[in-house]
């Protein structure tokens, strides 16, 4: 590299970290085109835009699994650009607002009007969560169309969603929705997203039809009958089967689907999620609620998971996981210029569950700046 060298965009002297690398200390990141171009210790050079990261934390953009951005056609549903912007956020995978029938208008109206990257979990109901029940007793279940849905819009969808209860089939003795995600998935070859909820399927059944790299979201959630630990608070051993199997565990924290009780007896067996995500809907991003990536991460950070490895739950891990590492959730030169900058404040915060119960954290990621694809979402 030459001191001719002109970047776009130059974050520099902040705490990189970058689990994809196993980078984690000071450096700049460099970006053109779009893309990283350079990431090391005062690079040389010029840039035509500088942000000062000194004292900030600077990370891969932040990828959430589990969101819900269909506004105007699902009711649940948020528009994911602000939030996007405010949270350090540059990927949002839909997790089954989309159905087979759906996704040519999610295409045209989300996708490409949006500045933030959006993915999506293609609901095994070809109606998505646009009414619940979405299954509708079995008649909105399709796996054909599901199939068909993955082929058409590769680029986009990264997977399958179906929500494992029977609040999703509208039948109480069924479980053949579940099945019927898994058959499409594996045809199109790639990964199942299963909500945890009221059986059927119980959790026992539902991990057992999963396959290794499908994903269980709404893992740490505190109904007893759903939960992953028994009435000691022990992890079950099912669950520690499937993880043995190759089975994700997602947090998906919703508003109903995080609890400070369940978290604290798994994070004390050093059972961590595979990935952190949020289960953004018009719901729990309310207080006292308010999820983002940033709040979903600190509470893990709360419950004593390391820095590092949150981060890697919210970046080269969902990553992994939909099969796009090699674009984006690292910093390496090039790929896809997406880039978090936070602080990590200390003081006391008040974080609450998804069951109205809060907790004093004595640190907070708070972001500072959001830069998807190059493009800087938040003002400098
Ligand atoms: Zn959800």
């Amino acid at each position: 590299m030459t001191t001719s060298q002109e970047y776009d965009l130059l974050i520099a002297g902040g705490t990189v970290i970058d689990p994809a690398t196993g980078l984690n200390g000071v450096a700049d990141v460099a970006i053109s085109g779009g893309k990283i171009a350079a990431v090391g210790q005062r690079l040389p050079g010029h840039a035509k835009q500088t942000l000062d990261a000194t004292g900030l934390l600077v990370t891969p953009g932040l990828i959430d699994l589990h969101a819900h951005v269909y506004p105007g056609c699902t009711p649940l549903s948020i528009d994911p650009d602000p939030l996007a912007a405010r949270s350090g956020t540059t990927t949002m995978v839909d997790c089954g607002s989309v159905g087979a029938n759906t996704f040519g208008g999610f295409r045209r109206f989300v996708v490409e009007p949006s500045r933030c990257r959006v993915l999506a979990f293609v609901n095994i109901s070809v109606i998505g969560l646009a009414a619940m029940p979405e299954c509708g007793y079995g008649r909105f279940v399709d796996s054909n169309a599901a199939l068909r849905c993955i082929e058409e819009h590769r680029d986009l969808v990264v997977g399958v969603k179906v929500r494992g209860s029977r609040n999703a089939f509208g039948e109480d003795n069924t479980i053949q929705p579940v099945w019927m995600a898994v058959a499409a998935a594996a045809a199109g070859g790639v990964p199942v997203i299963m909500h945890l909820g009221d059986p059927p399927p119980t959790l026992e059944q539902g991990l057992k039809v999963l396959r290794p790299g499908d994903i269980v979201t709404h893992s740490f959630k505190g109904q007893p009958v759903t939960r992953l630990v028994d009435h000691r608070g022990k992890v079950k051993p099912q669950v520690l089967a499937a993880r043995e199997k190759g089975v994700l565990f997602d947090i998906g924290h919703g508003s109903g689907s995080f609890s400070w009780t369940v978290s604290h007896q798994l994070a004390e067996q050093g059972f961590w999620p595979d990935t952190i995500s949020t289960d953004v809907h018009t719901s729990s991003i309310k207080a006292p609620i308010s999820i983002d990536m940033p709040n979903a991460m600190s509470k893990l950070l709360h419950l004593g998971m390391d820095l590092e490895a949150v981060v890697r739950a919210a970046t080269d891990e969902p990553a992994r996981t939909i099969g796009w590492h090699d674009r984006i959730g690292s910093l390496q030169p090039g790929m896809l210029a997406d880039v978090a900058v936070f602080a990590l404040e200390e003081g006391s915060f008040p974080l609450t569950d998804s069951y109205k119960q809060a907790e004093q954290a004595s640190r907070c990621l708070v972001a500072r700046h959001t830069i998807c694809g190059g493009e800087l979402l938040t003002e400098p």
